[in-house]
């Protein structure tokens, strides 16, 4: 005999008492030498098996627990692997009815040393009726009298029983006993709390890690398996908060440029402007000033509606930095895009005399004051009294370009770019982006500030989760002089009236966007419904001017449509998704989707914020096939609400995280207690329990976070890495 042990979870299986010879070989051959591995072994489900039943045996559907005892059993066939032990049973406690049931064993002929007659068990499985004989095929049974040698306190039967995925030797009833044991004979002190939770009041006092993984294993009531779970829920999020809230630390660490403005270059930027900024607006700026002042580098997730204005909020950052005598950069997902950002540039920044300068794919334009006609900046800034945190920067003058607008081509030539005095990085429509191509910009040696801006609106609950290392600022209000839009989901039948309203309003001078959705990634086939759609559209609106824009026409074709369209030569833009984010004419107060359905909900939310820009009220039409009922009902929520928080939600729940927000989710480990959609009291719970341990111990480095710092890992930041 061993001497007095103390189990942990290091301890083989071997030294778990009343374990049989036959379950430690199937643990062996599995490879399963810690008891851990089974502490930690979940369940993957489990069955209610309380109720007893006292009622006669009846075929049914659901599987039933009843206590019989053994009438007779008989071996039929050879007796070897092929043979079928069957026992014949009564109801246990009493039988008025004179019923019998047969439990049938295939190939378990063994089965006949283990029950014998007058044996009675605790069973569970289904009743069928075979040939007027009532059946139940390899049930779950426990012995409850006679030998005890099987009796495990109604382990497999009458209570809620834990059901465990199983691979190669592994049996369930074995495995399940083994793990039951394991936690009988663990003491608490082996199973230790991870979260700081404080030790009274709330939904989990009381509970410790000990009790809630006995409870996830052997919950005694269906309460107490929802209550486990959400314990070891936010176990789960608390471990991640505190890689994301270390992350930001780490991030902090590193020196950045202190961007410290004379103020004048944005004043006259602000007051340039042919509105006022909103609240939400400003407010977002200020955070941004605040965070580009300090020496540490910006990691910053700029969050609003398509339409809240983020751009103008990016480019006031900007003009900040510049001022303070450094470069920025503004990255586009798409070329048309990043053109548009640059026609911005060209208009706002550069009368200001900002060097603008455009880096896509197919096109560099050099900025050059000259080339705009326009002189040298003139707001007297010279290197000496720019300030700085760094020395030996390269003179202003010879520098390149103050603001480069482009691509994520900027990435890949970086030589050409010239960021070498790189100070604020802005990244537009991030989840366009992978997560990688983040990291190589920010790793490029320098570490400028980063921003990041995004139009799906994001539910806090996964900013958290998602973007946990980004401080976030949200602009949630629309400039207010902004039409509304009304939008309609139609069937296809529909064409003629929608024609008609197109029609009408296009005599107003409106203008009107047609969109075809992208329905691969070649981009062929949409090439093919958009160009059929506008041979079609072109008929149906005659005599306005109609145009095509798709993704395989070249950036010169590209733009001068667009151009075209922006200059109100051409009235009707018919196009493949090209045109989704950003666009900004706001005379077009038209929209017309087809095959809306191939959208996400978010996705169509976006898509119509292209219209509703100026001061006209819109209208956007969803067309659906016909009789296409579930996508009448499912689109119909857009023509409820403009809110595109309650839309991201909705797509969430229907599509789940991992389509809405693309790559951004990726390489994240799969969450095996929480859910990201309901569990949100959680996450924020988690984050400001991982707050307060790092605020107190930034590096979890006392003795008592050992196993803490473990779980969390001790990956070393890489530039821009999320998650
Ligand atoms: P987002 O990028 O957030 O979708 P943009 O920055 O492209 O939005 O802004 C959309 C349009 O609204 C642009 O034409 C912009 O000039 C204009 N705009 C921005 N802020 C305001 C404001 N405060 N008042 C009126 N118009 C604004
Ligand atoms: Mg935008």
């Amino acid at each position: 005999m061993p001497q007095p042990y103390v189990l942990t979870l290091d301890s083989p299986p071997e030294q778990v008492e009343g374990l049989r010879p036959g379950t430690l070989r199937m643990l062996q051959k599995e490879g399963i030498d810690r008891i851990g591995e089974l502490v930690l072994h979940f369940p993957v489900r489990h069955e209610d098996r309380r109720q007893l039943n006292f009622t006669a045996f009846s075929p049914s559907d659901t599987p039933v627990c009843h206590r019989v005892r053994i009438l007779k059993t008989r071996v039929l066939g050879f007796g070897g692997r092929g043979g079928v032990f069957e026992a014949v049973v009564e109801g246990a406690s009493g039988n008025p009815m004179n019923q019998q049931l047969t439990l049938r064993w295939f190939k378990m002929t063994f089965l006949q040393k283990v029950l014998a007659v007058d044996m009675e068990l605790m069973i569970y499985g289904r009743i069928k009726e075979i040939k007027a004989r009532l059946v139940m095929d390899h049930p779950d049974y426990e012995i409850v009298t006679g030998t005890g040698e099987d009796d495990e306190h109604g382990l497999h039967t009458s209570r809620i029983v834990p059901v465990y995925r199983l691979r190669g030797a592994l049996k369930q009833k074995p495995f399940r006993s083994a793990i039951w044991e394991v936690l009988e004979q663990l003491e608490d002190s082996a199973l230790p709390d991870l979260l700081p939770l404080p030790r009274a009041g709330g939904e989990f006092a009381g509970l410790s890690r000990a009790r809630a993984l006995r409870q996830l294993h052997h919950p005694e009531e269906f309460a107490e398996l929802e209550q486990a779970r959400r314990y070891l829920a936010l176990e789960e999020f608390y471990l991640m908060q505190l890689r994301a809230v270390r992350r930001r630390h780490q991030f902090k660490q590193n020196s950045g440029w202190s961007h410290v403005p004379h103020g004048s270059l944005l004043r006259s930027f602000l007051d340039g402007l042919p509105f006022q900024l909103t609240q939400a607006q400003e407010r977002s700026l200020d955070e941004i000033l605040a965070d580009l002042a300090l020496p540490q580098p910006m990691n910053r997730l700029l969050h609003g509606d398509v339409g809240s204005g983020k751009t103008v909020v990016a480019l006031a950052a900007m003009l900040v930095v510049v001022e303070s005598g450094h470069q920025a950069s503004l990255m586009a997902p798409t070329q048309i895009l990043a053109e548009q950002h640059y026609q911005n540039a060209l208009r706002w920044l550069v009368p200001l005399g900002v060097r603008v300068a455009l880096r896509t794919g197919d096109k560099v334009i050099d900025g050059d004051a000259g080339l705009f006609g326009c002189g040298r900046r003139d707001d007297g800034l010279s290197q000496d009294e720019s300030p700085s945190t760094r020395e030996g920067r390269a003179p202003l003058a010879s520098s390149g370009p103050d603001v480069i607008i482009g691509t994520h081509a900027l990435l890949y030539d970086q030589k050409k770019s010239n960021l070498s005095r790189l100070g604020l990085v802005v990244i537009d429509e991030q989840h366009k982006f992978g997560v990688a191509q983040r990291a190589r910009l920010v790793a490029q040696g320098v570490m400028p500030d980063v921003l990041v801006m995004t139009a799906t609106p994001i539910p806090r609950t996964l900013t958290l989760t998602l973007y946990g290392d980004l401080d976030v600022s949200t602009i949630d209000q629309r400039p207010k002089e902004r039409g509304r839009i009304i939008t309609a989901v139609r069937e296809i039948t529909k064409v003629d009236e929608v024609t008609q309203f197109v029609l009408t309003r296009l005599e107003e001078g409106r203008q009107c966007y047609v969109v075809y959705p992208l329905i691969d990634e070649s981009e062929k086939l949409d090439l093919g419904a958009a160009t059929t759609g506008h041979g079609e559209w072109s008929k149906r609106l005659a005599p306005h001017a109609t145009g095509l824009l798709h993704g395989r026409m070249d950036a010169e074709e590209k733009e001068s449509v667009m151009r075209r369209f922006r200059d109100g030569e051409i009235q009707v833009l018919v196009s493949t998704t090209v045109i989704e984010v950003g666009v900004d004419v706001p005379n077009a107060t038209l929209m017309i989707i087809h095959d809306a359905a191939r959208f996400g909900l978010a996705q169509l939310h976006q898509l119509r914020g292209r219209i509703g820009r100026g001061s006209h009220t819109s209208y956007a039409v969803l067309f659906v096939p016909k009789g296409d009922k579930e996508a009448l009902e499912r689109l119909q929520l857009l023509a409820e609400t403009s809110d595109g928080f309650k839309i991201a939600e909705e797509d969430l729940r229907r599509r789940g995280p991992g389509d809405v927000l693309g790559s951004a989710q990726s390489g994240q480990s799969p969450l095996r207690f929480g859910t990201l959609l309901a569990d949100t009291r959680l996450v924020t719970m988690a984050r400001k329990l991982a707050d307060r341990t790092l605020a107190a111990d930034p590096l979890l480095a006392a003795p008592e976070h050992a196993r803490l710092r473990t779980l969390v890992g001790d990956e070393v930041f890489e530039g821009g890495t999320m998650q």
